[in-house]
């Protein structure tokens, strides 16, 4: 017997409503996780590993995927056409950037940049595009990361290029290494089959360790433990905006937790199991009660756009916040919901298995256990990682094109921006 059970988003909000089960309608009390009330209810027999929270999209059919990609590329060229500034939901002016950064009262916020040492001329490119941008004004502190230590060379050369203060900091070996029960060879096995697909990776599991140490471990890093927000920057990244407001200042008062720039979808096969492992998660013990009730179901589960994806990702739409940019809380990856999840996906060795990347682990945890009008799309900052823009049609913003999302046009349909704003945001206009 397969048992499959549809929780409409905007009643599992409520944890009551109709839900269905084999085509027969019942109502759900608090208790989803009920799972056993529901069955008995229902006379089912439930298998193990059977599911019984999950989500399922509800939107209708509009058309064809490429329809839906043509329209959504048309929807998202509108959007981009309007000409914005900055945040409409804040007072900006009692966060604008101080006259003399020195004696300026900062949140508790870093900017942290994960490098090894011949990262230094990249890296030292986007601090200086960074400073010019926002941070010479306002002088916050930065955090480099390492796995290895960094030489006197970097931590001089970097230290010239800002006045603000900056740690260099060797990760401990415990949040980096891979764990010793690890099987290498079938992690091997695994990486040698996602080579073939042009996925990076790494022989030395660095890239997997890379991974699953900003997944779970870069906000337990002893040195960022005194800091709440972070900004995470990259080698070879471009920053086009001139930013006039203090970022982390605009989370703090909004509430907000998490602040991206670009989204779009991901290689299932980096991620077929982690929507099941979720779910699976969700099912054990109470954990649903873990979700937040005014989450980006709808966003998550998509399969509109690229249906095929959704289905190798099994019921995940794929599409997350591309994570070279994050400006985000780390108290959210540190509250019990997402830590008790991280632990889950953990155990599960899939970081190595099947190489689940930071950027679909923050989305779907955010997505899951946070209100989605807590999310931010800094729209307002103009930004490029390859080979993906974020343009706003914005003054301040120069050297990109307003509303471009990649320079190759077989790109388009990876773009997922467009979902987000239709099923994650109540109404764009009074945010920009
Ligand atoms: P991509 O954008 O997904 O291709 O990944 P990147 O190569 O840009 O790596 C992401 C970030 O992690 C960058 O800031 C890199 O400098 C850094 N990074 C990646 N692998 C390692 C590693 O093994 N050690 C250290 N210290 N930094 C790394
Ligand atoms: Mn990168």
């Amino acid at each position: 017997l397969v048992l499959s059970i549809h929780v409409f988003p905007d009643q599992v909000a409520d944890f009551s409503g109709e839900v269905m089960v084999e085509s027969e309608r019942w109502i759900l009390g608090e208790t989803v996780s009920t799972k056993e009330r529901l069955l008995r209810k229902n006379g089912y027999y439930i298998h193990k590993g059977d599911v019984a929270f999950q989500f399922i999209n509800p939107v209708e059919k509009v058309g064809t995927p490429e329809e839906m990609n043509y329209l959504n590329m048309e929807r998202f060229a509108d959007i981009s056409g309007k000409e914005i500034l900055e945040p409409l939901d804040y007072d900006i002016e009692s966060i604008r950037s101080p006259e003399n950064p020195d004696g300026y009262e900062r949140a508790s916020a870093t900017i942290v940049a994960l490098a090894r040492n011949e990262d230094f001329d990249e890296l030292a490119k986007t601090i200086l595009s960074f400073e010019k941008m926002f941070n010479a004004k306002f002088q916050y502190p930065y955090t480099f990361l390492n796995d290895g230590t960094f030489s006197d060379n970097f931590k001089k050369g970097m230290q010239a290029l800002s006045k603000a203060q900056m740690e260099f900091v060797t990760i401990p070996e415990s949040l980096w290494q891979m764990p010793p029960h690890i099987d290498k060879k079938k992690a091997k096995q695994q990486m040698n089959k996602l080579s073939k697909s042009g996925i990076k990776y790494s022989k030395d599991f660095s890239v997997n360790n890379m991974l699953r140490f900003f997944s779970g471990n870069f906000y337990h890093v002893p040195e960022m433990k005194k800091y709440r927000y972070y900004w995470r920057i990259e080698p070879k990244v471009s920053f086009f905006t001139e930013l006039k407001y203090d970022v982390f200042k605009y989370l703090q008062g909004t509430g907000k937790l998490y602040g991206f720039s670009i989204s779009l979808y991901d290689n299932p096969l980096t991620v077929e199991t982690l929507w099941p492992e979720t779910m699976g998660f969700l099912n054990e013990g109470s954990n649903f009660q873990y979700v937040n009730k005014k989450g980006s179901f709808q966003w998550l589960t998509e399969n509109q756009q690229l249906p095929g994806v959704n289905a190798k990702a099994n019921g995940y739409s794929t599409c997350h916040f591309w994570s070279n940019f994050e400006i985000g809380d780390m108290n959210f990856f540190r509250g019990e919901a997402y830590s008790l999840w991280f632990q889950h996906l953990d155990t599960t060795n899939k970081f190595y298995y099947e190489r689940w990347g930071d950027a679909p682990v923050h989305s779907i945890g955010l997505g899951l256990f946070a209100d989605k009008s807590k999310i931010h799309w800094f729209r307002d900052i103009g930004y490029f990682h390859y080979p993906y823009y974020n343009c706003p049609k914005a003054e301040n913003t120069r050297g990109c094109l307003p509303g471009q999302f990649s320079e190759s046009l077989e790109l388009q349909d990876r773009n997922c921006l467009q979902n987000w704003i239709d099923y994650s945001i109540d109404n764009l206009n009074k945010i920009y």
